[in-house]
């Protein structure tokens, strides 16, 4: 394999429209990609003549526009390039189906804000993220908006989001002097994944219809030894990632390091960062690959956020910047920061941004699933904080509390090995437990799950972020002494938003305590979580910044909820079948098994000891009631939660319904480690977790 050359092979990219396009088409492509001038209608059919062209060699017969909706997931509707001509046919696109679709919008979710009488919706090209072949389709990524031009869905806000953070922190460079054509976003998603054997995936209803085991006592070993955290990768996983990788690289997502993670069976995938958009259609992408690479190979790819109860569950790094077209990133600190009064205004920005907006942040990043990490001491704790590192939090700590500022530069220093060349120390060390870190040149927001769709939460921050520029160019435009008036805004924004730094262990109760007197948000669930969104505040920031109408904003809050109550409907539902048609049977039969041998010991002399069979035979008997009855339970409740309304059934799920699954559940725990391995019905955590070779 030739990387270099097999790379981006099925793109569609800045070398193939060099290659293919007339030049005055490409320039102009091009002055849309890379300063966002709004692409000239004329120019569509040459492009999309090429691009079919292309295609066609690539083996394409047919053309999708790939869009992703508010479900989160990635959808598509495959048309053929054929077109009749007498009895023969032509393959043909056009500029029109290039840049424009129409699709029935009425099935995806809307939250409200388009009555499904008004079906139609559009998918618009967004030429900013390069068009692809995969599986004889040409993947033209869109839009998709209504026919009253709402948005209905993930990407065109995302877009919008980084329009505002563009303009405004133009307006912030040039306070400083600097011109440049274009400010984009940066993205770096690390994926998190697990493997396992796909014969026992399927033996699992849970997992296939929920993604995750809503049973399972836990496993003898677990990840107590420490030992798959960068742990030698075993064979059929190897063939696994090398699949992948040349997969990702031949539809150009720069999938640079694999590794395993800290549970058994599980893994990460960690890209080269991208502009945002093409970095969150990269992700897509990513996700899935994993889980059709992994068919390919006899494995179930899980990437729910927490697929095994009592060992880690996987989340999605989102390492975020923000950079111009001439290379200069915002958040790099230079050699100097406590010098660099840009920088200091720009990490000035992010610390009010994240402040007054903490409880926007884990809203958008809320889900079922995700409910499983936050604060589960394995992912960061359910409350929003900024770490800063040793360097940058001694440098805020000085001009909060206006003293002189005693650097701690990064020291030359060997590592004690007297072969190794001497190298500089990082700055800051590690903090795995920060939701939101700075970690060099770059934020790395944490409390993303694995499933999600990574627009939310850089739609979340790119629009908070601007918000915040603005509200300084505002102030500080016009202003004569640039430096004196920044430096004033810079000290008084960080000395009132002082409270979000946290710079130690995020683990632990004392922090929950001292985030509560420092009045931080702490929302452990996804119900207590979204509400904060209906606040006219954390409404009116989206709307200022020109990324949702007030509609639109509601709606998205809504469709989370919705999506809430349904999973949670869908787990319950699925835990009431499970235990009433495979488990409490399955324990019975053991039970009178038991029974019968007792009856046969007790036939050959009323003298055999039989203690451990009655012991059992009354103790699962009495678990298997009380299983039965915290299902009756559960099963009532679940009837009595009106789904209609979507904030009242939220709680309602939260509060009722998970607490009586809980319930259930601890009962089966149970009793899965009494019954005989012969009787239970379902693999164990054991062979869903080691069966790999
Ligand atoms: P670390 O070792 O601290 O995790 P890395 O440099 O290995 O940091 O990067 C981790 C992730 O961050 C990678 O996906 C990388 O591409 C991404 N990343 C690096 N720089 C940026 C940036 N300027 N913007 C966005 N993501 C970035
Ligand atoms: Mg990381």
């Amino acid at each position: 394999m030739n990387l270099p050359e097999m790379f981006g092979e099925n793109v569609f990219n800045d070398s193939v429209q060099k290659d293919t396009l007339p030049s005055e088409v490409y320039k102009a492509l091009r002055a849309t990609i890379e300063s966002g001038k709004q692409l000239d209608v004329n120019i569509a059919g040459a492009v999309a003549s090429a691009m079919k062209k292309w295609a066609i060699s690539k083996g394409a017969t047919h053309y999708t526009h790939w869009f992703q909706p508010l479900t989160g997931l990635a959808a598509e509707k495959h048309d053929s390039f054929i077109e009749p001509e007498g009895d023969k046919v032509i393959m043909r696109l056009t500029g029109k189906s290039l840049i424009i679709g129409e699709s029935d919008a009425s099935s995806f979710p809307s939250g409200g804000s388009r009555a499904t009488y008004m079906a139609r919706g559009y998918t618009a090209w967004d030429p900013t993220s390069p068009a692809f072949v995969k599986e004889g389709t040409l993947y033209i990524p869109t839009v998709f908006v209504s026919y009253t031009g709402e948005t209905l869905d993930k990407k065109a806000p995302l877009l919008r989001s980084m329009t505002a953070l563009d303009k405004q922190a133009k307006r912030i460079l040039k306070l400083f002097g600097i011109e440049c054509k274009k400010v984009s976003t940066t993205v770096g998603p690390e994926q998190e994944y697990f493997l396992i054997d796909e014969e026992e995936y399927l033996k699992r209803k849970d997992l296939m219809l929920t993604g995750r085991t809503l049973f399972g006592a836990p496993v003898t070993r677990g990840q107590e030894l420490e030992d798959h955290y960068f742990g030698t990768i075993k064979p059929k996983i190897g063939e696994f990632m090398r699949d992948l990788d040349k997969e990702l690289w031949s539809y150009g997502v720069l999938s640079k390091t694999k590794h395993n993670e800290v549970a058994p069976a599980q893994h990460e995938m960690a890209p080269v960062f991208s502009t945002s958009n093409v970095a969150v259609d990269g992700n897509m992408l990513t996700m899935e690959l994993m889980k059709k690479v992994a068919h390919k190979h006899g494995l179930a790819c899980l990437l729910h956020e927490k697929p095994f109860r009592g060992i880690n569950g996987s989340g999605k790094h989102n390492n975020w910047s923000m950079s111009t077209d001439s290379g200069l990133n915002l958040l790099n600190t230079g050699d100097s920061p406590e010098e660099n009064t840009l920088f200091k205004l720009v990490l000035a920005a992010v610390v009010k941004a994240v402040d007054e907006y903490q409880g926007v942040m884990r809203a958008s990043i809320a889900s079922a699933g995700n409910d499983h990490r936050l604060g589960a001491d394995e992912a960061p704790p359910a409350i929003m904080s900024v770490y800063l590192g040793d360097q940058l939090g001694a440098l805020v700590d000085s001009i909060v509390k206006g003293e002189n500022y005693k650097s701690v530069k990064a020291e030359e220093g060997g590592i004690g090995v007297p072969e190794s060349p001497i190298f500089p120390k990082d700055a800051t060390d590690r903090n795995r437990t920060s939701p939101f870190a700075f970690t060099g040149n770059k934020f790395e927001f944490r409390m993303l799950g694995s499933q999600a769709n990574v627009s939310d939460a850089n739609i979340c921050l790119n629009t908070i972020v601007a918000d915040a520029f603005s509200d300084f160019a505002d102030e500080l435009e016009g202003k004569k002494d640039i430096e004196k008036a920044a430096n004033a805004v810079i000290a008084r924004e960080l000395k009132k938003h002082y409270r979000i730094i946290f710079n130690l262990d995020g683990y632990g109760p004392e922090w929950e305590v001292e985030a509560a007197r420092r009045g931080l948000l702490n929302n452990k669930n996804t119900a207590d979580a979204v509400p904060v969104l209906y606040q006219d505040k954390n409404i009116d920031v989206f709307v200022r910044q020109g990324v949702y109408t007030r509609a639109e904003a509601i709606a998205r809050a809504d469709i989370r909820l919705e999506n809430y109550t349904k999973i949670i409907n869908i787990e319950a539902l699925t835990m009431i079948e499970m235990a009433k048609r495979d488990i409490i049977p399955a324990v019975s039969d053991f039970v009178a098994e038991l029974c019968r041998n007792v009856t046969s010991k007790r036939a050959v002399s009323e003298r055999v000891p039989c203690n451990a069979e009655i012991k059992l035979i009354d103790k699962l008997s009495q678990l298997n009631d009380n299983a039965s009855a915290a299902v009756e339970k559960l099963e009532s409740d679940l009837k009595s939660v009106d789904r209609r309304e979507v904030l009242s059934a939220s709680q309602s799920m939260a509060h009722l319904i998970v607490p009586d699954m809980e319930a259930v559940r601890a009962i089966v725990d149970e009793m899965e480690t009494l019954t005989s391995a012969d009787y239970w019905p379902y693999p164990t955590y054991f062979d869903l977790l080691y069966s790999v070779k």
